[in-house]
This record gives C-alpha cells, structure tokens and sequence, in this order.
C-alpha cells in the first residue's frame, strides 16, 4: 500500500455552542490541515496520485471554509453535536468532502485520515474504519 500526504491551510472563524469556555466566543484559527489518501496500484508514471492533483481536490473541498465564519455553513448551523463546529466536525466534514471528490476522480484510492490542527499543539484525526478501496 502507499501513502500519501498534502498539508494545506486555511483561516476562518467559529463559537462553539453548548460550551462554557473561551471557545464559545467569536474567534479565528489558522488551520492546519492534513489529508492522507492510500492506494494499492501505482498509476503509469509510477504515482499513486499527482501531488499536484490531490492538492487542487483538497483546494476545492477547502474553498468554501477559508475565510468564513464557519457557523454559518449549512452543515454547521444546526443543534446537533455533529453540527457544532469543533475541530472533530470540521476534520470530519473535511473528511466526507474530499471523499466524494476524490471517488468523482480517481479509482482505486481512498482518504485515509484527516488530521486537522486547531493550533500548533492540538490536533484532531478522522478516519473512517473498515472501509475497503
Ligand atoms: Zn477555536
């Protein structure tokens, strides 16, 4: 099996809701982001993927949350716990974007893991188990 993984990153802004803390409060991060595809085959130049490609499919599922003020996304803007918008949401949103994407374009290979830092010391990864190529 390969590999491979991009970083990028993206500013924009969150409050979390039903939390007592800093957290709750209007403010901003410069996210890390972290996405790992895996694959079996290597394609005729010897690649898994073309960095170059991977980058743009995270670009597009990012579009969206660089500069924004994430409560205001649809999928964040609801009760639900899965809506509140913390880093493990986020990475899983990350997550279930690029998937979608990346099924859109290539055969054969999957997102592994998305690991997102809300900072230089914290981090959060989702991955998904069982999942087959
Ligand atoms: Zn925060």
């Amino acid at each position: 099996m390969y590999e491979l993984t991009v970083k990028t990153n993206f500013a924009a802004a969150h409050s979390l809701r039903n939390y007592s803390g800093e957290c709750a409060s209007l403010h901003g991060h410069t996210w890390v982001v972290e996405v790992s595809v895996v694959g079996r085959e290597l394609d005729d130049a010897g690649m898994l993927i073309d960095f170059k490609k991977l980058k743009q499919l995270i670009a597009k599922t990012i579009e969206e949350l660089d500069h924004s003020y994430i409560n205001e996304i649809l999928y964040f803007n609801s009760d639900s716990k899965y809506s509140n918008p913390t880093a493990e949401n986020l990475a899983r949103y990350i997550y279930e974007n690029l998937k979608r994407e990346l099924k859109s374009v290539e055969q054969g290979i999957r997102v592994s893991k998305v690991r997102l830092w809300e900072s230089p010391n914290a981090s959060v990864t989702y991955w998904e188990e069982n999942k087959s190529l």
